[in-house]
């Protein structure tokens, strides 16, 4: 937000705001190539039973029903966040670099040392 969408100002101060916004608003559509996270939400098509649960709890809004019935995600719009993640009943959807089988690696790995730990006091 800029100028008086922000809060009542001068018009000097929202014109330097303005000329700010634009300048990285220019900064991004100006980039051949742009760098997201990896950490993004991926829809296993064959399990998704279409319940519209990713689609009601993103607060992004960004899984949507695709034509061929299931929930898609746009990994460049995804932000990450896993709560579809965790809501999906059908164990549809998994965070990259937080799959179930790697968050379960590293609990048990987490465990045992903490076990070791114990034992060594
Ligand atoms: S919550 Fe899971 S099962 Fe429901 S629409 Fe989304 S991906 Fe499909
Ligand atoms: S990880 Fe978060 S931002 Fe990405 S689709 Fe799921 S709920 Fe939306």
């Amino acid at each position: 937000m800029c100028g008086a969408c922000h809060y009542p100002k001068f018009i000097d101060e929202s014109v330097a705001q303005a000329q700010a916004t634009a300048g990285r608003a220019v900064r991004i559509l100006s980039a051949d190539v742009m760098e997201i996270s990896g950490v993004v939400s991926v829809v296993d098509p064959d399990k998704c039973a279409a319940c519209l649960t990713c689609v009601r709890t993103c607060p992004y809004d960004v899984p949507v029903i695709n034509d061929d019935g299931v929930a898609e995600i746009e990994t460049a719009m995804c932000h990450g966040c896993g709560i579809c993640t965790s809501e999906c009943p059908a164990k549809a959807i998994q965070l990259m670099h937080y799959k179930d089988v790697q968050v379960i690696a590293k609990t048990r790995a987490l465990l045992n040392e903490t076990n070791e730990l114990v034992a060594n006091e």
